[in-house]
């Protein structure tokens, strides 16, 4: 037995499945996790010594590569000072001002310590501004764990939701409704039924939680005019593209604004750091000023702060660092979607930037519905292949690839050659 699976058999006495989070389970692959003791740069090691290129990144708070040793010594810094004090300090106020100051649509900005949290208490707000109840989210987007956000069931326009998870009572996602994602149509239809109730519409600009699918062209802008035209709000969940595919994330990058964005991921570098933001008379509502209750007794920590603040900081003075992302993406990915086509496979292989997803299916993936397609006992096989050639993906279909900075053109290039490889071995 390796240490791994030693440590595994222990670990699901004792935690639910092995895990602290679903997604580190080895379930759809039938193995134990691989346990990880150390990570520098682009590479993971095991508790048996293996080593790894590794592709989840933390599931993207590691774009500077793992162990970056600016973020590495303003932690111990910090933490000389004392771990929490659960009283205002100076670097709270630095890093608003500075998300403010740089991204243009974020007038004020709550830390709190979660995705979670983040989308949560925008929903929240979102609510408590407009006075609505509904919201509309899109099938197959992942917007953390809270109760109204477990709903994504259902191919096409639902009028209410149906709740994903067990103990979840329907009086919590009986306002939530679920549009298809790439289809705007389906999002005016739910608009035009709840006229007048519907709070904000939510979506992540790059949809990465049901494998990556990409918005199509003027997908996000007809959502801006919806929104406007139903007079609710837009909220982007930016939790995984802030600061990724540009420092302003998806907003950015796809020119639209948002009314209130969610972040995590980047934004703690590793710590868990989540925020949410946006138009100020929005944000203006949030207690203590206002009559939105939201609180957080870790929120903006200092530890996790003075890591996010490094990382933030450190991506806005190297802006060059998105234009190198996209490059390798179009390295890696584009060289992938090429070793298909070379090879006659009738797979998709869909990115955008430094995200992406290989879609075992011969149907276009654009929505929930066509990513379910995927055949997972191929995904399942192509993982193993990856891993016995010392490649470290998501475990599961519907996770993307991240890349980051550490990910060198000779790792890629080593990388490409797994997949071939690992493609072939099917
Ligand atoms: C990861 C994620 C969340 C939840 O964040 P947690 O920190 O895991 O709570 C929310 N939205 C999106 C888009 C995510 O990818």
């Amino acid at each position: 037995m390796t240490r791994s699976e030693q440590l595994f058999e222990r670990a699901v006495k004792r935690i639910p499945g092995g895990v602290n989070s679903p997604v580190r389970s080895y379930g759809a692959i039938g193995e134990a996790p691989r346990f990880i003791e150390k990570a520098d740069k682009c590479y993971i090691y095991d508790v048996d010594g293996n080593r790894y290129v590794d592709y989840i990144d933390s599931w993207g708070p590691m774009i500077l590569g793992h162990n970056f040793p600016e973020i590495r010594e303003n932690v111990i810094k910090a933490c000389e000072n004392g771990l929490s004090f659960g009283c205002a300090t100076g670097i709270e106020v630095e890093i608003a001002e500075f998300i403010c100051e740089h991204i243009p649509h974020v007038d004020m900005i709550r830390m709190v310590n979660s995705g979670t949290e983040a989308v949560m208490s925008a929903i929240r707000a979102a609510r408590g501004f407009t006075g609505k109840d509904k919201i509309i989210k899109f099938a197959g987007c992942y917007h953390g764990h809270s109760d109204c956000l477990l709903v994504s069931a259902g191919s096409g326009v639902m009028a209410s939701g149906i709740p994903d998870s067990a103990g979840v009572p329907k009086g919590c996602t009986q306002d939530t409704m679920t549009a298809t994602y790439n289809d705007a149509a389906s999002v005016e239809a739910l608009l035009k039924q709840e006229e007048g109730n519907v709070a904000a519409v939510i979506v992540e600009a790059v949809g990465a939680n049901m494998g990556v699918v990409p918005p199509k062209p003027g997908f996000l802008r007809r959502l801006r005019e919806l929104c406007d035209e139903h007079n609710c709000l837009l909220i982007f969940d930016e939790v995984i593209t802030g600061f990724r595919l540009a420092f302003g994330g998806a907003a950015e990058y796809f020119g639209i604004r948002p009314d209130l964005v969610t972040y995590g991921k980047i934004i703690g570098a590793g710590m868990p750091v989540g925020a949410y933001g946006g138009r100020k008379e929005i944000m203006d509502l949030i207690s203590p000023c206002g009559p939105v209750y939201q609180a957080g007794t870790l929120s903006g920590n200092p530890v996790a702060m003075a890591a996010g603040f490094t990382q933030l900081k450190y991506l806005y003075e190297h802006q060059e660092i998105y234009k190198d992302l996209a490059a390798k993406g179009e390295k890696l990915y584009g060289g992938l979607k090429k070793i298909v086509e070379e090879k006659g496979l009738p797979y998709q292989v869909n990115y955008d930037s430094s995200l992406a997803s290989i879609f075992f299916t011969d149907q276009e993936v654009k929505d929930y519905v066509s990513a379910k397609t995927s055949n997972l006992e191929l995904f399942a096989k192509y993982f193993k292949g990856m891993l016995k050639r010392g490649i470290h993906l998501a475990p599961s279909q519907f996770e993307a690839m991240f890349l980051s900075t550490a990910h060198t053109d000779e790792v890629i290039d080593e990388t490409l050659e797994a997949m071939r490889g690992a493609l072939g071995d099917l």
